[in-house]
């Protein structure tokens, strides 16, 4: 067992603090790498208070790992101590099932297992999460980051990056499409960048009228307040793709009616209570409503490819450990810009 810090929760009312606990032995599969940078995620806030109702505790969040490798098993093929690695939201899965076969082990039949809050089927105990000095996980849940970008701001690839580029790489969105974007916050504004990138007409439809100078440099073409009727106008049958980011219960049924016929609205946000559709804003243009969780691993690794090669990161707000708590408050209001980062050299 290995010695680590790192900082939890002890109940869904509780503020985040420093937590000692021990890591497993590096086995024969495994990779150790210290934690450089943390991204701090809305489901993080979701889990600490227990807002999906599947909360364990104690509880280190924590999904958007970057560090260096300081140890390997034997039996380790691609990485080597100093290397850099990356953690996202699984630390394991049966690797027999149907989707662990095609790569979509998020899709695992038996249940992947989660980076945190979850039970760890193979090594006994609860994971614990990227808060923390350094984390042990084999290697096939571990992914290759390039020495090319600035690591802090790989950090949120891990968890906001791939979550947005799965969908659009899904969708096949690209040239000739129109996207809205739905809240520019940490997804949001990847689903921005990503979405430019590949080339499609992208709008953001935002609820902070500061947001939209910045919504441009991230490279969208066109914003819209939400809040002001008249921004809206015009806006009716017009996108082919939205991807609704909101972490709060909001009504999908006005964005709905902003899809063109045939038109996907692809919610990856998870607010805490269901979604209440009007069936009629599905059946005119014959619009659907689907989801998208994460992406497996070798889709994770083709993303922070991508990004090495076009130069894409997050746009991140580097924070102290102990700042967390401000930090989830500030997102409560959607304060962020775009993503906080937990330097771990001040945990
Ligand atoms: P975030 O950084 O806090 O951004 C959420 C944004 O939603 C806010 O910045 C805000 O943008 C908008 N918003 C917040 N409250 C709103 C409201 N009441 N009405 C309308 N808009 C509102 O959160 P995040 O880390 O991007 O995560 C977003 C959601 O995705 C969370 O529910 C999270 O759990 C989920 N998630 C899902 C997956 C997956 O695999 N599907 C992966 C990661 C996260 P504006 O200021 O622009 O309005
Ligand atoms: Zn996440
Ligand atoms: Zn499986």
């Amino acid at each position: 067992m290995s010695a680590t810090k790192g900082y939890a929760v002890h109940s869904a009312t509780d503020t985040l603090n420093p937590f000692d606990f021990d890591r497993r032995e590096v086995g024969p599969h495994d990779v150790q790498f210290e934690i450089l940078f943390c991204g701090v995620c809305h489901s993080d806030i979701h889990q600490v208070r227990n807002e999906w109702g599947n909360s364990i505790y104690p509880m280190v969040p924590g999904h958007e790992i970057v560090g260096r490798v300081t140890a390997v098993g034997d039996h380790v093929k691609k990485f080597k101590t100093g290397d850099l690695a990356g953690v996202g939201c699984l630390v394991d899965s049966c690797r027999e099932c149907d989707n662990c076969q095609k790569g979509l082990e998020q899709f695992c039949r038996q249940g992947a297992t989660g980076t945190y809050n979850a039970e760890d089927k193979k090594h006994g105990g609860l994971t614990y999460g990227g808060y923390s000095n350094q984390i042990v996980v084999d290697e096939n849940y571990v992914v290759k980051v390039s020495e090319k970008l600035d690591l802090a701001a790989v950090a949120p690839l891990l968890c906001a990056g791939i979550t947005t580029y799965s969908p659009l790489k899904h969708w096949k969105v690209g040239p000739g499409h129109k996207v809205a974007v739905v809240g520019l916050g940490g997804l949001g504004h990847m689903a921005v960048k990503f979405a430019a990138a590949f080339g499609a007409d992208v709008t953001v439809l935002s609820t902070s009228p500061e947001k939209e100078v910045d919504a441009a440099a991230l490279g969208a073409h066109h914003f819209a307040l939400t809040k002001d009727p008249e921004q809206l106008q015009g806006l009716a049958s017009k996108f082919d793709f939205i991807v609704d980011t909101v972490s709060a219960p909001h009504d999908y049924n006005m964005y709905l009616s902003m899809l063109n016929t045939d038109g996907v609205m692809i919610c990856v946000g998870v607010p805490p209570t269901p979604m209440e559709v009007l069936g009629f804003n599905l059946l005119g243009g014959r619009r659907s409503i689907a989801g998208s969780a994460i992406g497996g691993l070798p889709e994770t690794q083709e993303m922070l490819d991508y990004c090495a090669e076009h130069n894409i990161v997050s746009d991140i707000e580097l924070i102290d450990m102990n700042y967390i708590d401000a930090a989830y408050e500030r997102m409560l209001k959607g304060d962020v810009k775009y993503r906080f980062v937990i330097d771990m050299a001040t945990l």
